[in-house]
C-alpha cells in the first residue's frame, strides 16, 4: 500500500507530492518553485516574501464576504535526519515512505511530517471547492526547525485574515493556544591574568552526567544546573582560594549538565577544601535524589597552572552566577501547571580576555519576561560586569481562554468526537508568537496530528489522526464561516 491510496486522499495526495520535493532547512528552493507552481496550477493569487515564506490566498466563497478570513499555516522545512546505515541525499532524494500498520513512516530518515502533513492539510484545504467560508490562506514558513526564520521576517501582508491555524502541533485531541517568547542575556568581565602563586595546591572540580535537558520543557522538572551547582560550591567555601578557571554549560537553551573550575589553596587548608567539597556533594546528592541519579562530582588534584584570574574579577563573577535567578520565577495563571516566566543561567565561559555568562529567559507574557531581564541585568551590572548585551529576543504568545477561535474549535472537536479537546500552552516558543509581533490583533490555535519520534529517523505520522485532524479543520472552517 501507498500513502497515495490512504484517507483523506487529497491530503495524503499532496503530502506524497511533497516528500518527492527536497526541503531541508535553509535549502528551500526547489519547494517554494513547487508551492509557487502549486498556486497557479489551482489559479490562487500568492505571494513570496524577501525570506521565501510562500503565502497562497483565496478570495471568500460568494455569500461569506463577511466572514473571518483565516490562515492555515505550516513551515516548509523539515529536519533532516537519517540512520548511519542510510544514504539518502536530502538534497536530491525523495522521502521514501512506508504504510506500516497504522503508521507512515520512512526509510531510515526522518518523514518530514512535521511540518509536511501541517502543509498538505493547508493546501488540501485552500483547493477544496466544497468548503464554503470567508478568504482563505495557506501560509508557508521558512525555516522554523532552525531558528524561526520565515516567522520572525513575516510582514503584515503575508498574514491577511482574522485567525490563524498553525498545522505544527503534534498530538492528536490537543489545542495549543500558548507559548513562550524568549531572550539570551550577555554579561562579559574583563579580567586580569596573574602569575599563579607557587605557595598552592591546586584542585579540579569536575561535575558531570547531571540531566540537563531543555531550557523551556524542562525547566520546572527540577533538574540541577551545572552551572548554579559551581557558583554556589565556589561562592559558599569557608577558606580562601584563587580560581585559576571556570567552565560551565554550553547552549544558552539547555539547562547546564557540566561544569568545572580550577582553584588553588594554601596547602594547610587542604582537609578543610575536602570537607567542604565532601558535605556539598552529599547535599546535593540529597536535594536531587528524585531528579539526579547519574551524576558525577569529583575532585582531584591537578599540577599549578601558569596563571590565575585575578581575585576582584573571580569574586564578582562567582557572586553574580550565585546570586541571579536560575528557573521558574512564576507560573502562569490562566493554565494550571503552565510555567510562564522562567530563566536558565546557562553557561560561565572563559573568552578572549573575559569572562562571558549567558542566560536565557522565556515568558508568554513579554512584559514579564523583559521584567526578569532586567533583573538578571541589574545583579550583574551591580558586579560590575564591563559589557551587557540582549539578542535574539523574540515575543511569546499569551494564553487567551476567551478566544472567539478557541471556544469554537473546542465546540468542534466536541462534536465531531465527542470528548473536550486538552486545551494547554507550552513553555518554549512557537511561530505564533512571531504571527502576533506583525498582526498583534490575530487570534490563533495550534493543533495537527499525531507525529511521533520528530526530528529522527523514527518519525511517524498517525494515519488515523490525519482524518480527525482533517476533519476538525473542515467542521472548524464551517463553523467560522458561520459565525455571527
Ligand atoms: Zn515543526
Amino acid at each position: 500500500m501507498t500513502v497515495r491510496e490512504l484517507k483523506p486522499t487529497r491530503v495524503w495526495e499532496i503530502f506524497d507530492e511533497i516528500t518527492k520535493v527536497p526541503r531541508p532547512s535553509g535549502r528551500l528552493e526547489k519547494i517554494q518553485k513547487w508551492l509557487v507552481d502549486f498556486a497557479q496550477k489551482h489559479n490562487l493569487e500568492y505571494k513570496v516574501d524577501e525570506v521565501g515564506n510562500v503565502a497562497m490566498f483565496r478570495p471568500a466563497a460568494p455569500g461569506f464576504e463577511n466572514a473571518k478570513a483565516v490562515v492555515l499555516q505550516g513551515h516548509m522545512d523539515m529536519v533532516a535526519e537519517k540512520a548511519a546505515t542510510s544514504n539518502h541525499d536530502f538534497d536530491n532524494d525523495p522521502i521514501e515512505t512506508i504504510v506500516d500498520g497504522e503508521w507512515v513512516r520512512a526509510n531510515n530518515t526522518t518523514l518530514g511530517a512535521d511540518d509536511g502533513m501541517g502543509l498538505a492539510i493547508a493546501l488540501a484545504a485552500i483547493t477544496d471547492p466544497d468548503i464554503k467560508c470567508g478568504a482563505m490562506e495557506a501560509l508557508a514558513t521558512v525555516d522554523e526547525e532552525t531558528g524561526l526564520t520565515g516567522a520572525s521576517n513575516i510582514e503584515a501582508d503575508m498574514l491577511r485574515g482574522d485567525y490563524l491555524l498553525n498545522l505544527d502541533s503534534e498530538d492528536d485531541g490537543v489545542i495549543t493556544v500558548g507559548c513562550a517568547g524568549g531572550l539570551v542575556s550577555i554579561f562579559k568581565f574583563d579580567y586580569k591574568e596573574e602569575a599563579a602563586p607557587g605557595d598552592l595546591v591546586y584542585f579540579q572540580v569536575n561535575f558531570s552526567k547531571f540531566h540537563g535537558g531543555h531550557s523551556g520543557t524542562d525547566i520546572n522538572k527540577g533538574f540541577a544546573s551545572a552551572t548554579k551547582l559551581i557558583a554556589r560550591l565556589l561562592a559558599t567555601l569557608p577558606i580562601d582560594y584563587k580560581l585559576a578557571r571556570i567552565d560551565s554549560g554550553n547552549l544558552h537553551n539547555a539547562i547546564a549538565f557540566t561544569a568545572e573550575a580550577v582553584v588553588g589553596i594554601k596547602p594547610e587548608y587542604k582537609e578543610k577544601f575536602a570537607v567542604a567539597f565532601n558535605t556539598f556533594v552529599a547535599d546535593v546528592r540529597n536535594e536531587y535524589h528524585v531528579t539526579e541519579k547519574n551524576f558525577e562530582m569529583e575532585c582531584k588534584s591537578v599540577d599549578a597552572p601558569a596563571t590565575v584570574i585575578g581575585d576582584c574579577t573571580a569574586r564578582r563573577v562567582i557572586a553574580a552566577a550565585f546570586a541571579a535567578p536560575h528557573g521558574v520565577a512564576s507560573m502562569s495563571m490562566e493554565i494550571e501547571g503552565l510555567v510562564e516566566t522562567s530563566t536558565n543561567l546557562a553557561s560561565i565561559k572563559m573568552r578572549n580576555g573575559q569572562i562571558v555568562i549567558e542566560a536565557f529567559s522565556r515568558s508568554a507574557v513579554e512584559s514579564r519576561k523583559m521584567e526578569l531581564v532586567k533583573q538578571i541585568e541589574s545583579v550583574m551590572r551591580l558586579a560590575g560586569a564591563n559589557e551587557v548585551l540582549q539578542e535574539g529576543g523574540y515575543q511569546g504568545w499569551e494564553p487567551r481562554m476567551d478566544s472567539k477561535l478557541l471556544q469554537l474549535a473546542v465546540d468542534s472537536w466536541e462534536k465531531l468526537y465527542g470528548v473536550k479537546p486538552v486545551v494547554e500552552a507550552i513553555h518554549a516558543g512557537l511561530e505564533c508568537g512571531l504571527f502576533l509581533q506583525a498582526a498583534p490583533h490575530m487570534e490563533m490555535i495550534s493543533f495537527g496530528p499525531t507525529l511521533q519520534d520528530v526530528h529522527s529517523p523514527q518519525e511517524r505520522c498517525h494515519i488515523p489522526a490525519v482524518q480527525k485532524g482533517w476533519d476538525f479543520t473542515v467542521e472548524l472552517l464551517r463553523e467560522i464561516a458561520a459565525m455571527k
